[in-house]
């Protein structure tokens, strides 16, 4: 009867909702969610194919995801804990897969960004919606030359609009079908690639997103990730699969080698209106009381 009663005051419960937390109280893994969506794009175009969006659908979807209280996170946000989301907001990354030119073109001139291109459509409603975080991820792939042309240019200017730069290997081989002890030659040399055009900035570069968008179970994927190094320094912090799942922000932190599968939901497949449906993606958090405190279960 309470349960009607709520549902006619258009309270809709949903299971597994954030129960009463004292800060500092660890919650329960069953009953609390702390889903963290990343979605993926491929080519925003409006020639139609199986990985395309039109650059409506996405400044609608940019739209959608803010109306229903959205903040942009990048990879190193979760490194960080999350810090930087509002408490009133929930995290959502955003990512472009491939590096195709529709994501970042330019018309006659480098002045002028094609208004349909992906940078150009997310940084027009960055700036119409400062609240609604900046920044989204490209996972570029060295198949073909990253972003049609001015590579070099172009992968500087992503950096300095505050943009990520991620990893999405040298060749674009499915990762479902090489053995781990050989993810390192389309890791390692993708890297190379990038230091020829960003230099230093080649350090920022640490996430990969599998081409395939799987690795395999129990094979040993995540420390031979995990031990690879570039440069002196770790080569993969993190690795995204497309799975259509949402990630778990308390599994990704209490369970080793997660970091190594960050779940990804792939755009061509789902609307906005589906996503919201899920639970795991709307149930609010009441953990933390003050958008300055940690997270009460950050490490
Ligand atoms: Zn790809």
């Amino acid at each position: 009867m309470t349960a009607l009663l709520l549902i006619l005051a258009g309270f809709v419960p949903v299971v597994g909702s954030a129960p009463e937390l004292e800060y500092g109280a660890v919650p329960e893994f069953s009953d609390y969610a702390s889903g963290i969506p990343v979605v993926t794009y491929h080519h925003i175009t409006n020639i139609q194919s199986k990985y395309s969006a039109t650059p409506y659908r996405l400044r609608s979807d940019l739209q959608q995801f803010y109306d229903a209280g959205f903040f942009l996170i990048l990879p190193s946000d979760i490194e960080d804990g999350l810090r930087r989301v509002p408490m009133n907001r929930r995290p959502l990354m955003i990512t472009f897969d491939d590096g195709w030119e529709d994501n970042f073109r330019y018309t006659d001139s480098e002045e002028h960004l094609d208004p349909d291109c992906a940078v150009a459509i997310v940084n027009s409603f960055i700036e119409e919606h400062p609240d609604f975080g900046r920044g989204v991820v490209f996972f570029i792939s060295w198949d073909k030359v990253p972003f049609g042309n001015n590579t070099e240019e172009k992968l500087n200017a992503v950096l300095d609009m505050g943009h990520c730069i991620g990893n999405h290997s040298a060749d674009h081989l499915s990762f479902t079908r090489l053995p781990p002890s050989r993810y390192w030659e389309q890791i390692i040399p993708a890297l190379n690639s990038f230091h020829r055009k960003l230099g230093l900035r080649t350090s920022q570069i640490n996430v990969v997103a599998y081409p395939g968008g799987q690795i395999p179970r129990n094979s040993g994927a995540e420390s031979t990730l995990a031990a690879m190094e570039y440069d002196g320094r770790p080569a993969v912090l993190q690795g995204y699969l497309v799975d259509g799942a949402v990630g778990n922000f308390r599994r990704l932190y209490e369970t080793q080698g997660n970091e190594y599968r960050i779940s990804r939901i792939d755009m061509a497949l789902y609307s906005v209106p589906s996503l919201l449906g899920w639970s795991n993606i709307m149930v609010k958090s009441e953990a933390r009381p003050n958008l300055h405190d940690d997270l009460p279960w950050r490490p």
